[in-house]
């Protein structure tokens, strides 16, 4: 029952009119399938994007007035710190906050992350929905099927569906979703008219991907969680860190030289960037972060092998340290 993949771009009028379909950049029958998915799966209406920062992107074109200024999570993924500095000749202002407490009181945009990436920490949803200013909640690493932040509260659920949604990492993907019917009409505007649309090739992957989420996501989170609790026994790891769910793991090693050799050491795992995908990745996020993130720090995205295969290398690449 695999949903037809359609590729057109548009689509014959009905009788002298647009039907429900006529022009890919606004809607297309494989996106809305994967939409309707999602937004199932989060309790609101999904829109996709071709990556997790054009859905980021879209919601601050919406979402944000002309010298906005925007609450970010410390340590949220550091690309939505990058793209709003990068945004700064648009007179777009950004202030970092402690997620664990209340967001700041003069700002327009509050964005958190559950949990962030890689800092692992969890936001306080009520704090931050207390706060006049929208909710966005980046749930990348939750997924909808470990945090709703809907119900939480929050205006919109951000995804960058390139991770564990799709979870091949075959596909680059971004969602949105809000129980706000007239938020989500904004949001389809800005990305029809910007034309922030993801292709129907991405949509069917996407899709697919769902199939097994709850599988994959279960069986990577049990590993996840054995590999951390080994990981804090090991006498050349000073810091572990872990949500307690999910398949997102990183820890400290004694410094930067220490984290190469790791990376160096991994056989069985990829060293490799991105997570939430069935490949074991890990990487030493320092070189991308800069002194946000401990020199040491290495990023583990844990995927679908046997936990002993991926001990048995990780004991490896530690004793190199
Ligand atoms: N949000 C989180 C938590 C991420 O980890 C990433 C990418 O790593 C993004 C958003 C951006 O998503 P994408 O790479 O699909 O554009």
């Amino acid at each position: 029952m695999t949903a037809p993949l359609d590729r057109s771009a548009t689509w014959p009028y009905e009788d002298g009119e647009p039907g429900r379909f006529s022009y890919a950049r606004a809607d297309h029958p494989t996106g809305v399938e994967c939409e309707d998915a999602l937004g199932v799966l989060d309790g609101g209406h999904a829109l996709l994007y071709p990556s997790g920062m054009g859905a980021v992107t879209t919601v601050v074109l919406t979402m944000l007035h002309a010298g906005g200024r925007i609450a970010l999570a410390e340590g949220a993924y550091y690309g939505h710190r990058v793209l709003f500095d990068h945004l700064a000749h648009w007179s777009v202002h950004v202030v970092e906050f402690d997620q664990t407490g209340p967001p700041p009181t003069d700002v327009d945009l509050i964005l958190v992350e559950a949990p962030s990436n890689p800092l692992l920490t969890m936001p306080d949803l009520e704090a931050a929905v207390a706060h006049p200013a929208p909710v966005v909640c980046d749930a990348t690493v939750a997924s909808p099927l470990r945090l709703r932040p809907l119900e939480h509260g929050c205006d919109v659920v951000l995804h960058s569906a390139t991770k564990v949604l799709a979870g091949h990492d075959d596909v680059m993907a971004g969602v949105t979703v809000t129980s706000d019917a007239e938020l989500r009409e904004r949001l389809h505007l800005t990305r029809r008219l910007a034309g922030i649309v993801a292709s129907a090739d991405t949509a069917w992957l996407v899709r697919r991907g769902l199939a097994t989420l709850e599988q994959r996501l279960d069986r990577q989170e049990a590993t996840a969680r054995a590999l951390a609790e080994r990981l804090a026994e090991h006498s050349a790891v000073v810091t572990v860190r872990y949500p307690g769910f999910s398949f997102l793991v990183s820890f400290d090693v004694a410094d930067g030289e220490a984290a190469g050799r790791v990376e160096r050491g991994v056989r069985a795992i990829e060293n490799a960037t991105s997570l939430g995908g069935t490949q074991t990745k890990l990487e030493a996020r320092h070189r991308w972060e800069g002194d946000r993130i401990p020199q040491g720090l290495l990023r583990l995205s844990v995927g679908l092998e046997d936990v002993e295969l991926l001990w048995a290398d990780l004991e490896h690449a530690l004793g190199q340290v």
